[in-house]
């Protein structure tokens, strides 16, 4: 035990009240009438009591006792093994195959040829204590994914994190990277970016590297004496362009099934442009030591003993990367139980089950949970329950090279699950901490109720007020005034990273990825040492979090799949797309304002000026002034939301006395309300990503852009597309509004016939 948790258990039991807060057993859960709801409940405190952290323990030892990346014997073995046991608790159970291009390489090979000579290792050895680690010879080694076969030699251009700004700033001191290798440090932004901006610039190859600042000793001991990232880590990921589109680089918008119509691998467009290798800070040390030129801005500089210099050169490198481009299975696991009532309404929860290598954290915390949740809804089942609904759950594979298992499945099955899937909630993997959540807003106020009902482990108060807690204490200005002021908990928007893309971004399906974090310690993110040893000393010891995380994401399924009426709820939903409308108008403002200063600048010749007339400096060019931007169509449409949403909820808890039939129909409006926050013919450039809310950024990756369309058009400074763009999802929040009208209607309306 933590003395933290000690001293907790303590004043709870010497004071008698302590943080314990009643979770609320007396209101109705939302989309639940009175009897419902306490029925509910008590089917939630049997939940809660049949779930068990030795199951997580002993199916996350036996999940990730060898590496199975998708296209691997233990990978393979894992499906076979869930499927049996979802079988076991009850379920009808199959798996869904697809064959999807997996490279893996056949040589790496990173040399310092000038000055001095140095091979990198790119080698993470075995460490005392991680049993696992001895597995050398299944080890996938650290590699990116989807990075083009490339032999190429070059000087070396140090670029920070490799963003665009990065680019921007080598520009100012007049340095070009065109011809060059960059090597870059992980952090900043998703991965993929990186080699994407360097090719964009010229580069012919990219290195990617931990720096011991942002993962390594700057942070705490590493390991195995500590939890952190040793010199030999190095961190594994796809550099595919996840942007423009996830899943199989050769079948964009179709599964991926035997038979399915490929690209040829020349034309796939998602592969990178250059070859790229990760390496630790222990192979970066002497390449990063040898370069010379300009000494990088303060910013840039990482915690290696060195001064950080830009380049280019004198360091000059030999880059070679060889893979074998083979097509694999990838075997998602998808297990249902068939809803009794309204068996043509779904509800899903997926996690992924493939890792790069033993993967103890990064999936299997999340799947061992999701597991464990599935087998106790089986015992409610085999007790009696008949859910409403129809349950999935999904274990996806070949998640880590860019969403495959999922996308595919989501592709192949787009219409029955645009049909008929309600909501799908994601996880991924787990640690210790604080409940994170993110999601459609749609959902805000249901899940919200959720975390009111679950109790935090180690304090005992409702994940919910932990949460809270934290954000009034650490969070930015506006967090601590949300987290003061709301009474709900604010989802943060999903960019992507985990596979609620598909469903949510490509088919509009209302999604949550729920997880616990910030406690736990690690460097171990896709490494051979992110194994059972380290999850167990330094994630989530105990499983308490696992348990959590089942409590959290079993109770969201099942009211979902249970709830007399979908309680989807629109007022957040509105007052989050108004602060993303004033965030557009803010951006606007204050682009406007630096452009005309930045212009200014130049004319006065300040820049000149104020730079160092020894050193290489090259002013900045001129940039066109920010139009004003016709933002009312978009305010008069979120006007119109705004009390459309207010209606709605005046009239949301009628229903709840309807017969069956009536609520099936009133469901079917409900959540195809998501459905038309789509447009069928997507973003600018990615006609993929069709959501008009929420979407991965085009340069961040993982980061999320809200209201994209515009928000994007406006931060590449293309002013016509920015009209056209807000003018577009203008319509859409109308036709939301439209939406939601009509369903207030149709509940006044039905209830003047009942009456
Ligand atoms: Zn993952």
């Amino acid at each position: 035990m933590r003395p933290f948790v000690v001293l907790v258990t303590l004043i709870l039991s010497f004071t008698g009240f302590g943080f314990a807060d009643d979770p609320t057993p007396n209101t109705d859960l939302l989309g639940f009438g009175s009897e419902s709801s306490a029925a509910q409940r008590a089917r939630e405190e049997r939940f809660d009591a049949s779930l068990d952290a030795a199951n997580l323990d002993r199916w996350m030892k036996h999940l990730s006792a060898h590496p199975h990346p998708v296209g691997s014997p233990w990978g393979k073995a894992n499906a076979e093994w869930m499927l049996e046991r979802f079988r076991e608790w009850g379920y009808t159970a199959d798996l869904a195959t697809y064959h999807v291009l997996f490279p893996t390489p056949v040589e790496r090979h990173l040399e310092l040829l000038e000055p001095g000579s140095f091979i990198a290792a790119l080698n993470e050895p075995a460490v005392p204590g991680d049993a696992t680690s001895e597995q050398q010879d299944e080890h996938l080694p650290a590699y990116n994914a989807y990075s083009v076969d490339g032999d190429v030699t070059g000087e070396l251009v140090y670029v920070n994190y490799g963003v665009p700004d990065d680019y921007e700033e080598l520009e100012r001191r007049g340095m070009a990277v065109e011809g060059k290798i960059v090597i870059a440090r992980y952090g900043g932004s998703w991965r993929g970016i990186k080699p994407k901006v360097a090719a964009e610039h010229g580069a012919i190859g990219c290195i990617l590297y931990s720096d011991p600042r942002d993962d390594g000793y700057f942070q705490g001991p590493v390991y195995p004496e500590g939890a952190f990232k040793n010199e030999h880590g190095a961190q594994r990921g796809s550099v595919a362009d996840m942007p423009l589109f996830p899943g199989d680089p050769l079948t964009p918008f179709v599964g991926a099934t035997r038979r399915a119509e490929r690209l040829d691998r020349s034309e796939a467009p998602t592969l990178t442009k250059i070859p790229v290798l990760p390496i630790s800070y222990g192979d970066a040390l002497p390449l990063l030591e040898s370069i010379r030129g300009p000494v990088a801005p303060e910013s840039w500089r990482g915690a290696l003993p060195l001064t950080y210099h830009l380049g280019p050169g004198p360091a000059k490198v030999h880059l070679k990367v060889v893979f074998d481009w083979q097509i694999v299975p990838a075997y998602n696991v998808i297990a249902r139980i068939d809803g009794s009532e309204r068996p043509d309404q779904w509800v899903m929860r997926g996690n992924h089950h493939d890792a790069w290598v033993n993967g103890a954290r990064d999936p299997i915390s999340g799947m061992v949970a999701l597991l464990e949740e599935a087998r106790a809804v089986g015992e409610l089942v085999r007790g009696g329950w008949k859910p409403k609904r129809t349950i999935f759950y999904g274990a996806w594979d070949a998640e880590e090279p860019g969403l495959l298992g999922s996308t595919e499945w989501v592709e192949h099955n787009a219409e029955q699950l645009s049909e008929k899937l309600v909501a799908y909630i994601n996880t991924d993997g787990n640690s210790r901490g604080f409940l994170r959540a993110g999601g459609s807003h749609t959902l805000e106020k249901f899940f919200s109720q959720v975390a009111r009902d679950v109790l935090d482990p180690q304090t005992g108060v409702s994940v919910e007020r932990r949460a809270r807690a934290r954000l009034l204490v650490d969070g930015s200005p506006e967090a601590r005034k949300d987290a003061r002021d709301r009474a709900d908990l604010r989802l943060s928007a999903l960019g992507s990273g985990s596979d609620y893309t598909p469903f949510l971004q490509h088919l509009g399906i209302a999604s949550l990825n729920v997880s616990y974090g910030g406690e736990g310690d690690g460097g171990e993110y896709h490494t051979i040492y992110d194994s059972y040893d380290h999850f167990t000393r330094h994630v989530d010891p105990g499983f308490e979090y696992g348990v959590a995380l089942a409590r959290t994401a079993g109770r969201a399924t099942m009211r979902l799949a249970e709830a007399d009426v979908l309680p989807f709820d629109f007022v957040n939903f509105a007052d989050t797309v108004a602060m993303y409308v004033d965030q557009i108008a803010e951006l606007e403002d204050d682009l406007r304002e630096e452009i005309q200063t930045h212009n200014r600048l130049l004319d006065e010749s300040s820049f000149e000026l104020a730079a160092d007339p020894r050193a290489t400096f090259v002013p900045p060019a001129r940039r066109e002034p920010v139009p004003h931007l016709n933002l009312a169509p978009l305010r008069n449409a979120l006007e119109r939301l705004s009390a459309a949403a207010d209606a709605h909820a005046l009239v949301a808890r009628d229903p709840l006395a309807w017969a069956a039939s009536d609520q099936i129909a009133l469901d079917v409006l409900l959540y195809e309300t998501e459905r038309a926050l789509t447009r069928s013919e997507g973003l600018p450039r990615r006609p993929w990503f069709r959501h008009q809310i929420y979407s991965p950024g085009f340069y961040t990756g993982y980061g999320v852009k809200t209201l994209p369309g515009a928000r994007e058009a406006i931060e590449l400074e293309r002013w016509d597309e920015a009209a056209r763009e807000i003018e577009n999802v203008s319509e859409v929040i109308a036709g939301v509004a439209d939406r939601i009208e009509r369903i207030t209607a149709r509940i006044r309306r039905t209830e003047r016939d009942d009456g």
